[in-house]
């Protein structure tokens, strides 16, 4: 099949591996097909010493490890799923924001696909990742709206807990 001028050819979807990723994932496979492009996968591991500030007085080595030998295969049967081949495939260490715009632009992507909750307040200006990956990526993103998380507040004045 041709590739469809003006379209995608590239796609770039980043899972976090949550259930959400699936309707992210569907998405992505969509444009995939409308388009002919070819789909890549990245999961990003963000390391314990970054999560935790690098104050934990022990060896996490060995903690790391297992976290990703668990991340591969689990992205190894999600992308299966999609058949994206091994090869389409990336798990990355370090900050999703940037490692997602890192792996997008050194496999040309000319799209990014990721999930976002539409959150609103303060959330916002504390930025998700979908915002990170928004601001400062050099082609096009694609929020696909995954449920929208309430602030503190909506939850508070809906009466919920
Ligand atoms: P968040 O704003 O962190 O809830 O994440 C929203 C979306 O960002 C997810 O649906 C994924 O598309 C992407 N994302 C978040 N964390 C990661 C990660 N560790 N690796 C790859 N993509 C991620």
């Amino acid at each position: 099949m041709p590739e469809v001028e003006g379209g995608y050819q590239r796609i770039m979807l980043a899972v976090d591996l949550t259930e959400e990723s699936n309707k992210v994932a569907e998405r992505a496979l969509a444009l995939s097909r409308a388009f002919n492009a070819e789909l890549h996968i990245v999961h990003v591991i963000e390391p314990l010493s970054l999560a935790y500030g690098g104050d934990i007085p022990m060896d996490l080595s060995s903690v790391q490890e297992q976290i990703h030998d668990q991340a591969k295969s689990h992205l190894a049967e999600f992308a299966a799923t999609l058949n994206v081949p091994a090869e389409h495939q990336y798990l990355i260490f370090g900050r999703p924001e940037s490692e997602i715009q890192r792996a997008a632009e050194a496999k040309g992507a000319d799209v990014i696909v990721v999930g976002s909750h539409g959150r609103h307040g303060l959330a916002l200006l504390l930025g998700s990742t979908a915002n990170g990956v928004l601001h400062g990526a050099n082609c096009d993103v694609l929020a696909v709206r995954v449920g929208v998380q309430k602030t503190d507040q909506e939850t508070e004045s809906s009466g919920q807990s």
